[in-house]
């Protein structure tokens, strides 16, 4: 079985250099766990951690069942595939492919099946005898995740492996990747900093932030439910759009008063954010639960808000608008058939049944 699990796991480089704090993490035997985050969160060294190329400074990872702080890299039954594909130049792709086997020794012939296999699999056959520099950046990333699949290791370990390639490669090879992981059955630990690979990948994530952990759960349940406001800012795009503002309680009612703009806050959300009536709070809306007025037949008036729109940008099957309160600038997501005259005012309607609210101090989710 191999599952992976983090307890406390922290690094600390000279000059007191915290990349790491506490992390806690279990990764199920089979599964796809996406390490997501912004650049230097520590989301590398926690990877590089479990595979063995970085000391721990405190707590314990154990590889299926086996306690593997001072195992030596080579015994801990992991591969990685690097961002920079890490292939040699004057080795043939075969030769890359088989090189790790060789150094265990493991038959000639078995090599050149293990190998052939794989290069079924990522449809390098043709490559076999080429060298890596008589390769695209999209092929010599298959050489390189086949040099990990041919060591049929327990865990793979991927580092941000696609940001070298094109966005239409990298849209490619993310599916390869994902068709690979239900083919294999073999437990993924994933490194990114983009949101779309993460949430379009991954049978949960872990979103990093400062070498902590921040969240822990499926795609959806991280973008639906989001624990902060860091996390439901970086998930998603276009990223949530927050405006601050106050609590108003008016009779048994409650509104968010933003400044120029006021909404009703829905029923269901009044037990918990009741509690803040007069306190500045944050509102989070994703884009596309702005809809244009003009479209929504029975829109409640309480939750009309007239906007300037100061940009119009079409994308084809749909279209940004950038929207100004007077005071917030914020994107609603409508359809390519909504043509809304810039520098004009206009009326657009929020759900506020899918609103979300944070607390200004903390920046934790209160609903
Ligand atoms: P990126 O996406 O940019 O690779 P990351 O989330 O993978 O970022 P890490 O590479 O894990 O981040 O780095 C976490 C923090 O630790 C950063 O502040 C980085 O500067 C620091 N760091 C990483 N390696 C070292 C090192 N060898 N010595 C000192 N500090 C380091």
């Amino acid at each position: 079985m191999a599952q992976v699990s983090l307890r406390d796991v922290g690094k600390i480089f000279p000059g007191n250099i915290k990349a790491v704090d506490g992390v806690n993490l279990g990764v199920e035997n089979k599964e796809f766990m996406v390490l997501v985050g912004p650049s230097g969160c520590g989301k590398s060294t926690t990877l590089r951690m479990i595979a063995g190329l970085e000391d721990i400074s405190s707590g314990d990872i154990y590889i299926g069942n086996k306690h593997v702080n001072d195992m030596p890299a080579k015994d801990r039954d992991i591969a990685m595939v690097f961002q920079n594909y890490a292939l040699y130049p004057h080795m043939t792709v075969f030769e890359n492919m088989s090189f790790g086997l060789r150094l265990r020794h493991i038959p000639k012939a078995e090599i050149t099946q293990r190998v052939s296999e794989a290069a079924d699999i990522l449809g390098i056959k043709r490559f076999l005898n080429r060298k890596p520099r008589e390769l695209s950046g999209g092929e010599r990333q298959r050489v390189a995740l086949g040099r990990a699949i041919v060591r049929k290791p327990m865990v793979f370990l991927f580092d941000e492996p696609l940001s070298n390639l094109d966005a239409k490669m990298r849209v490619q090879m993310r599916t390869e990747i994902h068709k690979l992981h239900i083919r294999l059955q073999t437990t993924i630990i994933y490194v990114t900093h983009d949101q779309v690979e993460a949430m379009t990948m991954g049978d949960r994530i872990a979103v990093m932030k400062d070498g902590i952990i921040q969240q822990v759960a499926d795609p959806i349940t991280v973008y639906d439910k989001p624990k902060n406001k860091f996390v439901a800012g970086f998930i998603g795009s276009p990223s949530m759009n927050f405006m601050s503002g106050t609590i108003i309680k008016k009779e048994n009612r409650i509104y968010f008063d933003e400044g120029k703009i006021r909404v009703k806050v829905v029923d269901d959300m009044y037990p918990r954010i009741a509690p803040y009536a007069g306190k500045e709070i944050i509102l989070g809306i994703r884009s596309e639960d702005v809809y244009d007025k003009l479209f929504v037949s029975l829109a409640p008036p309480e939750n009309i808000v007239r906007v300037n729109c100061e940009v119009y940008e079409p994308l084809g099957s749909e279209v940004y608008l950038y929207l100004n309160t007077g005071k917030h600038t914020f994107i609603a997501r409508v359809g390519a058939h909504d043509k809304p005259k810039v520098n004009q005012d206009m009326d657009v309607v929020f759900d506020m049944s899918k609103v979300h609210f944070f607390d200004k101090a903390t920046e934790e989710t209160i609903v």
